[in-house]
């Protein structure tokens, strides 16, 4: 046992249900040691039972890779444009580029801070006037806050363009009682170690139809036509998840909803400590229409009202042992992104300048709650 007052508090760490090794000793007993057998298929069909909506699901080996195959069957290729949400971690907007393809960033708004529907208006626009219309719109639910469904669909089929939905860290998200990754052409969800759940590494295409999962399997077990020989007419990937990982998320879907409770109650514990502080705004529901998993709980100060910067809070916390993160660096303000067209103010920069993510995992102890929420207090009030 470690110092409790002094044990690593991190901002979001793997939390295991129970059953999980009972799935990987099944798979070993029957010897499923592959990217493919029974977890794969039951973790798909237990994402499918949660999500409704008659989704088809494909589990894969990231949330990137689902990303990766959504582009491939949007068709996006060589010199083609994609529009993506600026305000995001870089796997969004990364697979644009390894097809080739153009990124085009977009803005975000305050309600949300996910891609503002105006900003994105304009950039469909002019993107068409320049020649080009855009292949794909990729608008992310940030720390599990839906983006403004309704807005963003309604441009999208306006001007004829798939929507997919990074909704890596939205798992249980919902918007007007739908579940997030559930609205797009397609979905994309994530279990990376610091997801909500997850299957170690692991990540799922959410797809409307049964073709385009049939597809997106097929591509991502190297693409091999109905022969007796390896015949190839499609670049494959190696992108299936592992049967073995596939039991981890079979466990951990057993307990999502009490993560969710978990990481919604981090949320309001939070919302407690700061509403007596002038100048700290949480990412909350901008309505009743939205539901968040509030993956990571979030924070954006204006330091002319609170007297500190979100650094010095984030710094404050590093001395006593408790991980917290800068938000999202923008795409648009990435030196690998920096020719790539914007289209927007200066909001996710604010966000970013000014934003922190707290502690959220649904393993912390009230032990651990105390000693973050004491500390938090003991900072804001040294200034
Ligand atoms: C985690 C994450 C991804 C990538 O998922 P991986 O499974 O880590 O490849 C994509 N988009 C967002 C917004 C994420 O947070």
């Amino acid at each position: 046992m470690g110092n409790i007052e002094n044990d690593k508090i991190w901002l979001s760490s793997p939390h295991m249900g129970g059953n999980e090794l009972k799935y990987i000793h099944e798979a070993f007993d029957e010897n499923w040691v592959a990217p493919l057998g029974p977890n794969v298929n039951e973790f798909e069909l237990a994402l499918e039972l949660y999500l409704k909506s008659n989704v088809n699901i494909a589990a894969l080996s990231s949330g990137t890779a689902a990303l990766h195959l959504a582009l491939i069957e949007c068709g996006v290729g060589f010199g083609d444009e994609v529009i993506c949400q600026s305000f995001t971690f870089s796997a969004s907007a990364n697979p644009i580029v390894y097809l080739g393809a153009t990124p085009i960033f977009v803005d975000s708004e305050i309600d949300t801070w996910n891609i503002c529907p105006n900003a994105l208006e304009e950039a469909i626009v002019d993107r068409i006037k320049s020649g080009k219309t855009p292949k794909a719109i990729i608008a992310v639910h940030l720390y599990g806050m839906p983006f403004k469904v309704d807005k963003i669909m309604s441009i999208a089929n306006r001007y004829n363009i798939p929507v997919i939905e990074d909704a890596a860290e939205a798992l249980g998200s919902k918007f007007k009682n739908q579940f997030c990754g559930t609205f797009g052409k397609y979905g994309v969800l994530s279990f990376n170690g610091n997801k909500i759940i997850t299957t170690s590494g692991g990540g799922a295409l959410v797809c409307q139809t049964k073709e385009d999962k049939d597809f997106a399997v097929f591509l991502s077990t190297q693409a091999r036509d109905k022969a007796t020989h390896y015949q190839h007419s499609h670049i494959g990937y190696n992108y299936r998840m592992s049967n073995i990982c596939a039991g981890i998320g079979r466990g951990q879907m057993e307990v999502l909803p009490d993560r969710i409770n978990s990481r919604r109650t981090m949320m309001k514990f939070y919302l407690e400590i700061f509403n007596n502080y002038p100048g700290i705004k949480m990412q909350i529901e901008p309505s009743n229409l939205y539901y968040s998993n509030h993956w990571l709980s979030a924070i954006v100060i204006n330091p002319e009202e609170s007297k500190f910067t979100s650094e010095d809070l984030r710094l404050g916390l590093q001395k006593f042992n408790i991980e917290s993160r800068p938000l999202w660096k923008p795409m648009h303000l990435q030196p690998v992104f920096i020719n790539s067209p914007y289209y927007g103010t200066d909001i996710s920069e604010n966000l970013f300048n000014n934003g922190l993510c707290l502690p959220s995992g649904s393993n912390l102890n009230e032990l651990q709650k105390e000693r973050i929420g004491n500390k938090i207090t003991d900072i804001i009030n040294s200034f």
